[in-house]
């Protein structure tokens, strides 16, 4: 009998059950609709924030090109005008230096480097435009005058300087002889030897190169005016060796072809061209003259 009671609750049980379940299962499709809902919401509104936070970036990234871009051509203006104030300085800098040569070339005196010989002497009116007297202590006589050209003092002072520092016993016998102190020493020495040994002696070239007050007989003190002996001192040989440094040069050379040898006789070049012959062991007076007045502006162009 008690089966069919059993079956009754059973039956009832089940449809309660089924009904709770079915009411929980509405309830939870109701919330997960609620949910989706409120998740969809927020995703359109991510969506719109996305999509105008985007556009503020395009935007954003629009103008930051266009700055760069003015950017790039205010730099490239900048340059080109700093390209042109560059061109146009370096214009100045080439006229400048071309006006300095040029007033190099015309200020200096070109007989300076000119080559002279029995043919081509220097004028008779010639006289240096600046010259100076030498200091006493430089002189190999102190009583006698001596004067020379005044741009090159600087260059001779410092190598009579030079050379005494190293123990070197050296003097200065004769620099400027005008036309007329040359011409009585050549009629004094005609008046001795005959006219024949005067020339071979004291006149032509050598004259010419001391008329310009750039050409130096050197001494010692032993030799005095003795010179004829000066090829052996220890003197000639340091002058040998450094002369050319201050821009000296040995116009008349050994077994040169167009003069005797003076060894005493010392002409200033400049240091740029007595650099040259020197390096390239040669003689002034072979050099042609077109070669030599390019060195015109580097005359007095100081010791480097
Ligand atoms: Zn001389």
């Amino acid at each position: 009998m008690d089966h069919p009671i059993w079956k009754k609750y059973m039956f009832w049980f089940f449809v309660v059950g089924v009904a709770l379940l079915l009411a929980f299962l509405g309830y939870q499709g109701y919330v997960l609709k609620k949910q989706k809902e409120t998740m969809e919401g927020t995703l359109a509104a991510l969506e719109t924030e996305h999509a105008s936070t985007t556009a503020a970036l395009q935007e954003f990234q629009q103008k930051f090109e266009m700055t760069k871009a003015e950017r790039d051509i205010i730099e490239q203006n900048l340059q080109n005008e700093q390209s042109k104030v560059g061109v146009i300085t370096n214009q100045v800098e080439q006229l400048q230096g071309t006006v300095g040569t040029l007033t190099k070339y015309v200020t200096t005196d070109k007989q300076l480097l000119a080559k002279y010989s029995k043919t081509y002497f220097l004028n008779e009116n010639y006289s240096p435009e600046h010259l100076m007297q030498i200091d006493p202590s430089y002189k190999s006589s102190p009583q006698k005058e001596i004067w020379l050209q005044r741009d090159m003092w600087q260059f001779l002072k410092r190598m009579l300087d030079d050379a005494r520092a190293q123990g070197i016993d050296i003097a200065v016998l004769s620099a400027y002889r005008s036309f007329d102190t040359q011409n009585q020493l050549k009629t004094t020495y005609k008046v001795t030897y005959g006219a024949g040994t005067a020339n071979q002696f004291s006149a032509d070239q050598g004259y010419s190169e001391h008329q310009l007050g750039t050409a130096v007989d050197f001494t010692t003190s032993k030799l005095a005016d003795a010179v004829s002996a000066f090829e052996k001192v220890a003197t000639y040989i340091w002058l040998i060796n450094n002369a050319y440094k201050y821009g000296f040069i040995l116009s008349y050379p050994k077994n040169n072809e167009y003069y005797k040898f003076e060894p005493w006789h010392w002409r200033f070049v400049g240091v740029a061209l007595a650099t040259k012959l020197h390096d390239e062991n040669k003689n002034f007076y072979t050099l042609d003259q077109r070669e030599i007045d390019q060195y015109i502006i580097h005359l007095f162009d100081p010791i480097p």
